[in-house]
């Protein structure tokens, strides 16, 4: 029997020919909504689902009887009800590796954009505003020999954390669900417990995944341990910060700046105030979008569903648990 896979985000016509070849592929190039009753339809025949930034709830997979494995064009997987899907017996895949890279470029983009007010400087010569030399009014800080705190040392925290300490020469804070000694022996890098790191650090870089556990791990008391001078980087998740306490810290000072890619409500609304504020740079969730890295994490996830309907283990499954030889 022919398996049939639902593509509900852009791919190449290249990768598009690559799940035809073995599969009935209903494509939807832009799903606006879950509730599109041809994407409804398509779902309840569906073996495989290839995409990303749509929320899959319980109730969609009550009405994917068929549906084997999802393969995610993400690393992050909190769009996914991961334990209903293994109860299930469905396996789920993500794209860890490809973007880390990219995604830690972002981060320090964001790093250095805020540190030295390049955004909000680059508006200054826009609006004319370039009349006579800078004065102090302008100057940044320093972003070499500061303190990097790491909020999360994965994969992604530990390329950013690299930058910074071979690059840059910081020193290099981290707290994390678990010890890295690898890193303390390659980057000379220190774990923390959270209160410490808050305190000590000049930057701060959330790169942990949004789970229960961390959702709003970054609040109003976590924003008054850090320095006044202290600069606050979010590239994981909008939802691991209480978005309401960030501001409230940027506006009355407690924080000097953040650089933003994420947001609790993306697109970010209209009416928020995070980015008319001059000492904010936020970015529309660019961590991995890249032509190249997109391009490869879509392939892994072409790669990852075709295996997986397939019978072989997929290249990254989240939930390992599934996987029966
Ligand atoms: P990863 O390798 O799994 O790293 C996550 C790290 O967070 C791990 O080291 C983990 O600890 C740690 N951690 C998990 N829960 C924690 C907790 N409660 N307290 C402290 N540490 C905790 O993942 P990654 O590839 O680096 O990606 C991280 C996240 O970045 C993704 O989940 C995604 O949400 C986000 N992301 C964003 C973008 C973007 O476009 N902005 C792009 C890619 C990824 P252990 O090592 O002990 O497990």
């Amino acid at each position: 029997m022919t398996k049939r896979i639902v593509a509900f985000r852009r791919l190449k016509e290249a990768q598009l020919d690559q799940l035809r070849r073995e599969c009935h592929v209903d494509y939807f190039e832009r799903l606006d909504s879950a509730d599109d009753p041809d994407f409804r339809q398509a779902l309840s025949q569906a073996h495989g689902l290839v995409g990303a930034g749509l929320k899959i709830t319980p109730e969609m997979l009550d009405d994917a009887p068929h549906l084997e494995a999802i393969a995610s064009i993400s690393v992050g997987y909190d769009n996914y009800p991961v334990d209903e899907l293994t109860r299930r017996g469905i396996l789920l895949c993500n794209t860890p590796d490809v973007l880390t890279e990219t995604t830690a470029d972002t981060g320090f983009l964001l790093i250095m954009a805020t540190a030295r007010r390049a955004v909000e400087l680059a508006e200054f010569i826009k609006q004319g505003e370039w009349r006579e030399s800078i004065g102090e009014a302008q100057f940044g800080s320093d972003i070499h020999g500061k303190t990097l705190g790491m909020v999360g040392m994965g994969r992604i925290g530990a390329a950013i954390a690299r930058r910074g300490a071979l690059g840059f020469g910081m020193k290099v804070l981290y707290s994390n669900a678990s010890p890295k000694p690898a890193l303390d022996a390659e980057l000379g890098a220190e774990h923390r417990d959270m209160e410490t790191l808050l305190q000590e650090s000049d930057f701060v870089c959330v790169t942990v995944p949004l789970t229960a556990e961390t959702e709003h791990l970054i609040g109003e008391r976590e924003f008054a341990l850090m320095k006044s001078s202290g600069i606050f980087i979010n590239i994981a998740r909008g939802k691991v910060v209480d978005e309401a306490a960030l501001i409230a810290a940027l506006q009355d000072s407690s924080i000097h700046a953040a650089g933003l890619d994420v947001f609790e409500q993306e697109p970010l609304p209209n009416d928020s105030p995070l980015p008319h504020m001059s000492n904010v740079v936020a970015l529309p969730h660019i961590g991995s979008a890249t032509h190249e890295t997109r391009t490869a994490m879509a392939q892994r996830a072409v790669d990852n569903i075709l295996l997986a309907l397939k019978g072989e283990r997929p290249i990254s499954l989240v939930n390992e648990g599934v996987w029966k030889e």
